[in-house]
């Protein structure tokens, strides 16, 4: 099964329940019925059953690698190389999301601030750079289990990761994440990207060394070229984003770290406390991974949302298709354009979607503009730089508790009276290496389009 293009063969309409407003491109709340409140301990990732356990291990891994990154990364020198973000209150820009006070409070989780990759990339895609590096290492006995690692910084590790390239295909912050931590351990790194990658992450990725190559088509060409070109070359690892299992577990771990810091922050997440969480979706990996994570930790009172751009619904129309098909965007007249370069997925991956059926609340579409809007108004209440991507997630608070199908899903839920103890906790997923002139430019689109409206 290979899907790298559009096909007209293998259309097939998806089931009634997609709404009218995906295909027409307008904003739209859908709320999955398939959810289970209780979540199977172990649960069937495309052949490979997952639980807590691997969450736990992937969590572990970034441990044992934390001395060798700090070595490797100078910004990770304060954290003793623990790749992490803030969890912060953000209580100034609920009223500008259309959120009340009775409607719950406001948090942000600053993955657009993650070091080294700039972006939730940091998560999936440094531990599968790690998870290749440590099977490597230990194979070779250039580390030996509950070693020090830092031991791969040096010559004779070197010599044999510089035999091995690590690939990937990718829209660009994938592309970053990998490209930045596979050269920073001495592999030799390519990176696959499609048309509507930024030039700036190009240049980046260029200046440390990792092959730049570009595709004219979208990202799904950029996935297929890159897995063509490593399947040929048995010193290639690729890293799959529409299947990789080691992906997936690497954003899962997020959860763990979330808990501890709701625990911190005093949080309870149960019937009069429900958390809702609001993630941005391109392929699906990294939302489904932090999904999969909260629901094992957290039960049934947390409720996971995607925000997917209106035009590259992939997931949404994954999650409403018949079983056993795999349409894309594309199949029902939309174009996969917008400026959410992080998004512009035309298919989802089926291993997330698949484990996503019995988790997910629900997936909800947001125009291109409402992101640059939402831009500014972050930018203006927290000070903080997101790209577009990143401001996905912003939609999601006022469409839940004030759309008609939002209210009535809380009210059939019983959900309706905790609202004023609710947690809305939106990801931020990426921002941290956008240039200066580039950002300005978003600021301007986000300020004109809201001055236009008042
Ligand atoms: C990749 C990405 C996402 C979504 O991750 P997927 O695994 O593609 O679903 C969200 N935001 C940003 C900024 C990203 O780069």
């Amino acid at each position: 099964m290979n899907h790298s293009t559009p096909s007209s063969t293998e259309i097939r309409a998806p089931s009634g329940t997609l709404p009218d407003a995906v295909r027409h491109a307008e904003p739209c709340l859908w709320l999955n019925p398939d959810r289970l409140a209780e979540v199977p301990a172990a649960m069937d990732a495309c052949g490979q059953n997952i639980s807590l356990h691997d969450t736990q291990a992937a969590a572990s891994r970034f441990g044992r690698f934390a001395p060798l990154l700090a070595r490797l990364f100078p910004e990770l020198q304060a954290s003793d190389g623990i790749i992490e973000s803030p969890l912060t209150a953000a209580d100034p820009l609920a009223p500008r999301l259309g959120l009340a006070p009775e409607q719950g409070r406001l948090w942000i989780k600053a993955d657009h601030g993650l070091p080294v990759a700039g972006s939730i990339k940091a998560r999936g895609g440094i531990h599968e750079v790690l998870e290749f590096a440590e099977a490597l290492a230990l194979r070779e006995g250039l580390v030996t289990p509950g070693g020090d690692y830092r031991a791969l910084a040096g010559p004779a590790a070197r010599a044999v990761f510089a035999r091995h390239q690590v690939a990937v295909g990718s829209t660009g912050n994938l592309g970053l994440s990998i490209g930045v931590a596979a050269s920073a351990l001495g592999f030799r790194a390519a990176v696959h990207m499609s048309a509507d990658a930024k030039e700036w992450k190009k240049e980046r990725l260029r200046q440390r060394g990792v092959e730049v190559v570009e595709h004219m088509g979208d990202y799904e060409r950029a996935v297929a070229a890159g897995r063509a070109q490593a399947a040929a070359d048995p010193f290639c690892h690729f890293v799959d984003d529409e299947r990789s299992l080691s992906l997936l577990l690497g954003y899962s771990a997020a959860a763990l770290r979330l808990q501890d810091q709701l625990r911190e922050q005093g949080f309870a997440v149960d019937a009069e406390h429900p958390l809702f969480v609001y993630l941005p979706c391109g392929v699906g990996g990294a939302p489904a991974g932090i999904a999969f994570g909260l629901r094992q930790l957290l039960g049934p009172h947390v409720h996971c949302f995607f925000a997917e751009p209106v035009q590259s619904p992939c997931f949404l129309v994954q999650m409403a298709a018949p079983e056993g098909t795999h349409p894309s965007v594309y199949d029902i007249g939309l174009t996969n354009r917008t400026e959410a370069d992080g998004l512009a997925v035309p298919r989802a991956s089926l291993l997330a979607a698949r484990l996503m059926r019995p988790l997910l609340s629900g997936v909800f579409t947001v125009r291109d503009d409402t992101l640059f809007e939402q831009l500014v108004q972050v930018l203006d209440a927290t000070g903080e730089r997101i790209e577009p991507s990143a401001a996905a997630g912003f939609g999601g608070p006022a469409l839940l508790t004030g759309s008609e199908s939002g209210r009535r899903w809380l009210q059939a839920r019983g959900l309706e009276h905790s609202l004023p103890q609710a947690t809305h906790l939106v990801w931020t997923t990426g921002g941290l290496f956008v240039p200066e002139a580039e950002h300005r430019g978003f600021e301007a689109r986000g300020r004109a389009l809201l001055a236009a409206r008042r």
